[in-house]
């Protein structure tokens, strides 16, 4: 029963080959026996699934249907949930329980979503590697000394494992992309503003968006379905009405125009994943496409201005974590400096607190014009860069990873190797495009992820791409030994 897609449940649930119920019991005790291997969840919440998958089998008996109804998942621990832990990973939440749902959640359990849980994730989001979380580093299915990536390696792993067919999870720099990549999975970062933000805990507003983790193209496809759409509650949700996306998967690729960006294929990539990439490449101009180069020529700058932006807005989203309101406070504060000091100082993780004081320089009155400004001016030039290529081609392909996944600890003593790991998924971000990662092979028993950008809203066409692609290859089918 673990092997089966969302597509798969959802086929069985309507023939009445299995219920939500046995399908959820079954899924629960394979997470109490494998979990411990990965550590992939934080929180699991057997009762409230049950109760679920229940209501979910009596609205099916009913007569009701959906792609989602009694389809087990889990969300990323950033999610607020209502009266259940949401601890973004961090030791400052560990004893926060949410008081009202993340918009996310709400929606996806309307659809009748069955919820298995909470999973791990770096610590604020912070991280491309999963080790940075309160709760200890998130272990990668396909090779348990290796990361999954992150920050969504707790949603990543626990899919690639078996445990669950879909989690939610979320991509600021690059966090749903490049664990899908690590771990052999499909992912979706949707444009900015396609998924509300509302009760999603905020690393750096203007970068943050909702997206699901799936093992294919077509569940990623049901799985957005329930969660994108405007939002009033978050004043940068989009009012764009949302295609149905499961309809757009079968359209022909036949005289699509994919642009490769000659920077893609510098130094820093592994040519193992280069040769990979051409690969999949002739597979899809065996499907139609056509491919052209094209220059993305500010992309060298992408780092630096994210890893100043970024920063910048966790330093301001952050300061709500005072000891006062949320979170975690310490023992017997002398006066108010001394809690918020000492709350701070222990609830925060030296990664959280490194970006906290980058992102306060920055904006600190005299640097602000040197190191924020310039940072946005760059993200400017960026964009600008993608909608030239978009005058030219449909979609972008490229690596998502310069590398496979690492060693666990073989980056802890330098956050900036870690930090250039994200040079091909941050641009996305900084521009706001959506993109998707899709397994694209192996180098060393570890999964390499293609990675697909398209003009705004286009998620469609995104998905379309992919299924075809896996219409006509089996790395997706892949699974790890021992899961
Ligand atoms: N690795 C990037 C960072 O650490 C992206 C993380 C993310 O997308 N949440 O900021």
């Amino acid at each position: 029963m673990h092997h089966m897609t969302l597509a798969e449940i959802a086929r069985g649930l309507a023939d009445k080959k299995f219920s939500s119920e046995e399908l959820t019991r079954t899924l629960l005790a394979r997470i109490a026996q494998l979990d411990p291997q990965i550590n992939s969840f934080i929180s699991l919440t057997e009762d409230l699934a049950l109760a679920q998958a229940k209501a979910a089998d009596a609205r099916r008996a009913n007569g009701e249907s959906g792609a989602l109804l009694g389809a087990p998942i889990a969300h990323k621990d950033l999610f607020c949930t209502q009266g259940i832990r949401t601890s973004c990973g961090s030791k400052m939440l560990d004893n926060f329980k949410a008081p009202y749902d993340a918009t996310v959640v709400s929606k996806l359990a309307a659809a009748g979503t069955v919820t298995l849980g909470k999973t791990n994730m770096d610590e604020f989001a912070m991280g491309s590697a999963n080790e940075s979380s309160w709760y200890g580093a998130v272990k990668n299915p396909w090779n348990l000394e290796h990361v999954p990536g992150g920050s969504s390696g707790g949603s990543a792993a626990a899919v690639a494992a078996r445990l669950l067919p879909a989690a939610t999870a979320t991509d600021t720099g690059g966090s749903i992309r490049q664990p899908a990549a690590f771990t052999n999975l499909t992912g979706l970062k949707p444009t900015y503003g396609r998924v509300s933000r509302w009760g999603m805990i905020a690393y750096a507003s203007s970068l943050d968006q909702g997206g699901p983790l799936a093992r294919t193209a077509e569940d990623c496809a049901i799985l957005l379905q329930g969660m994108a759409g405007f939002d009033p509650n978050d004043s940068t949700s989009i009012d764009e009405p949302v295609p149905d996306y499961s309809a757009s998967l079968n359209g022909s690729l036949q005289g699509l125009r994919i642009g490769v960006p000659k920077e893609y294929f510098s130094a820093g990539l592994d040519p193992r994943i280069a040769e990979l990439i051409q690969a999949s490449i002739k597979e899809l101009e065996k499907l139609g496409a056509v491919i052209k180069e094209i220059s993305l020529p500010n992309m060298q700058h992408a780092i630096p201005a994210y890893y100043v932006i970024a920063p910048a807005e966790a330093s301001s989203n952050l300061s709500r974590f005072d000891g006062v309101r949320f979170g975690y406070r310490c023992e017997n504060p002398k006066d108010l400096e001394d809690l918020y000091t000492r709350s701070r100082g222990e609830g925060f993780g030296s990664e959280v607190q490194r970006r906290i004081m980058v992102g306060a320089y920055a904006l600190s009155a005299g640097y602000y014009d040197a190191y924020y400004l310039k940072a946005q001016k760059i993200r400017r030039l960026v964009k600008n860069d993608f909608m030239n290529a978009f005058n030219d081609v449909d979609v972008i392909l490229g690596p998502t990873t310069p590398n496979p996944a690492w060693k666990l600890g073989a980056k802890n003593s330098d956050p900036v190797a870690a930090y250039l790991e994200d040079v091909y998924t941050i641009t996305a971000n900084l521009a706001g495009l959506p993109g998707l990662s899709m397994p694209a092979g192996f180098v060393d028993g570890l999964p390499v992820g293609v990675q697909l950008l398209a003009p705004y809203f286009q998620e469609g066409r995104l998905l379309n791409i992919a299924h075809q692609y896996q219409l006509n290859t089996d790395w997706h089918t892949r699974t790890p030994t021992g899961f």
